[in-house]
């Protein structure tokens, strides 16, 4: 069974680089399903525990990618905004 570690931050947000759109990932909502990484790996990677890491900036051309990952997420924890 996997454990929240202190060292998580609750609540991230991460603007990407121009252009592209924000992602905000509510790590405290985050129940390490790994959904948004299968569903866009390019966009969402994992820790070794399963969580949703802090993501840098959303590739270009990976905007899609980055709303069907939030999508995919069954504890909404990803929200997506240009
Ligand atoms: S799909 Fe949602 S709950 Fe699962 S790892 Fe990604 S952000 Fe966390």
């Amino acid at each position: 069974m996997s454990t929240i570690s202190m060292d998580r931050p609750i609540h991230e947000v991460v603007r990407g680089e121009e252009g592209a759109v924000r992602v905000e990932v509510d790590r405290m909502a985050c129940a390490g399903h790994g959904q948004c990484s299968a569903t866009a790996p390019a966009v969402y990677e994992l820790d070794d525990d399963g969580f949703c890491l802090p993501v840098a900036a959303v590739p270009p051309g990976a905007e899609d990618d980055a709303e069907a990952g939030a999508a995919a997420c069954p504890e909404q924890a990803i929200e997506v905004a240009p």
